[in-house]
């Protein structure tokens, strides 16, 4: 057995696994905490490959976890970075009505907002639309005043930062690839060695289903994995867009649509589109794995997906392959943007948990189980409410855990 026992380990060093991490440290320093990493830094997945934007809130059912934590984390979030000099702005932001049917989700991303506790949120028409963002094109928008953006990979190096001065211990390089329970102790095999520990906390990510079942659970969703794609616009043209001009979203989906951002660069990309990844990891077109897409097609929940969302899922598969769609949707938004405005940019992968029903599942899911606790559902704003999240997660599982002074 590698090193002594722990009192906790954390699986995956993204922004999740790595706020709960900075939260346990900090309510209980003497407490022995490791956080094991699979790649060589933190923040290398969702956390690294995200649009960089905190999310106000205006988005999520009211009651719904994800309501109640994003307007607190987004907050928090904001004073973290100010705290420790990362860069952030709070730009504000527009969602776009660019059909009139669009009105009524306009109206009721309003009504949500205001039920989320969100100040400052205005309805506006084509001219005050124009004031804000002069190439934005719409019948309505609502300006969302509280939204920011940031760099998560910076922020997630200065989590790791504190959790290491704070006494935990975060080992990267090193994948968790067995988990063993027994009567007193948890015993989690790596790539380098053995630990063991009192109680574990799933935040994989990606993989947060496969290491659950790892752990001897059924974690009854599987982790599907959703490309994200962007174009940057190139530099000349970046003008285009202020700050974040987004569509009214599809409230079918768990995703906003295509939209401009402005990152905390000061570039502006476009997108992500949603297309299914043929990899969990997936950040290319030709990136392929075998079990990963033999998981797909083997889960029941799958097919009543695709079933109900063929027609989407092969727009987006349009779009991701010809530049000429996706700029069609981009232009929606602001007509004066033309495919030679926009160059490749990065991507990243969603991990959207879905169930055996073919629901892709909404809200922030944690799932207890004895001694473990399984972060199976944390998509956006999770980046956003991280801090909260954390909080959250050691408020309601600590004495399951046993953690305590
Ligand atoms: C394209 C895109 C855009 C987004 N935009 C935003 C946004 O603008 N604002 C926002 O708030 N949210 C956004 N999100 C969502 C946000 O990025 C995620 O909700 C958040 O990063 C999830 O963090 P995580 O720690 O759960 O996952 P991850 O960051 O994926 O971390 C999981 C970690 O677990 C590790 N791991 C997996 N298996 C093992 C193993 N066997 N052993 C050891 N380690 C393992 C992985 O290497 C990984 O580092 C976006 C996400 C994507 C993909």
């Amino acid at each position: 057995m590698t090193g002594s026992r722990y009192t906790v380990i954390i699986v995956g060093g993204g922004i999740v696994g790595l706020a709960v991490a900075l939260e346990i440290t900090k309510r209980f320093p003497h407490l022995r905490l490791l956080l094991l990493e699979k790649e060589d830094r933190v923040g290398r997945h969702q956390s690294g490959h995200n649009s960089g934007v905190i999310h106000s809130g205006v988005y999520y059912k009211p009651g719904s976890l994800k309501a109640k934590l994003c307007a607190t984390g987004a907050a928090a979030m904001v004073e973290f970075c100010r705290e420790h000099g990362i860069a952030h702005q709070v730009c504000g932001k527009v969602i776009v009505a660019t059909h009139a049917e669009e009105f009524p989700r306009l109206e009721e991303l309003r009504r949500r907002g205001e039920a989320n506790g969100l100040t400052g949120l205005q309805s506006i028409g084509p001219e005050a639309l124009r004031q804000i963002e002069p190439h934005a094109s719409g019948l309505r928008a609502l300006v969302v005043p509280s939204t920011g953006i940031t760099d998560y990979a910076a922020v997630c190096d200065k989590y790791a930062e504190i959790i290491s001065a704070q006494g935990g211990t975060i080992l990267t390089s090193t994948a968790v690839v067995g988990i063993q329970r027994h009567a007193d102790e948890i015993v989690v095999e790596t790539n380098h060695g053995a630990f063991s520990a009192t109680s574990l906390i799933n935040c994989a990510g990606l993989f947060s289903d496969r290491i659950s079942r790892m752990a001897g659970d059924d974690p009854q969703v599987m982790i599907v994995p959703f490309r994200g794609e962007y174009y940057d616009l190139i530099p000349e043209r970046a003008s285009l867009v202020r700050s974040l001009i987004y569509p009214v979203p599809d409230p079918r989906f768990p995703f906003l649509g295509v939209h401009f951002t402005r990152r905390i660069s000061g570039s502006v990309d476009a997108g992500p589109n949603a297309v299914l990844a043929f990899r969990r990891e997936g950040y290319r077109r030709t990136d392929f794995n075998l079990r990963d897409l033999a998981s797909c097609l083997v889960f029941p929940g799958f097919w009543r997906m695709a079933a109900k969302n063929w027609r989407s899922g092969l727009d987006e598969f349009h779009r991701s392959f010809s530049k000429a769609a996706f700029v069609r949707a981009l232009q929606r938004l602001v007509p004066e943007v033309r495919e030679a405005d926009l160059v490749p940019g990065g991507s990243g992968v969603r991990a959207q948990a879905l169930t055996r029903q073919g629901a892709l599942v909404d809200d922030f899911q944690f799932v207890p189980s004895g001694r473990m606790l399984h972060v199976l559902n944390v998509p956006s704003p999770a980046a956003t409410a991280s801090l909260v999240i954390g909080r959250a997660i050691v408020d309601t599982a600590a004495p399951a855990l046993g953690l305590q002074e």
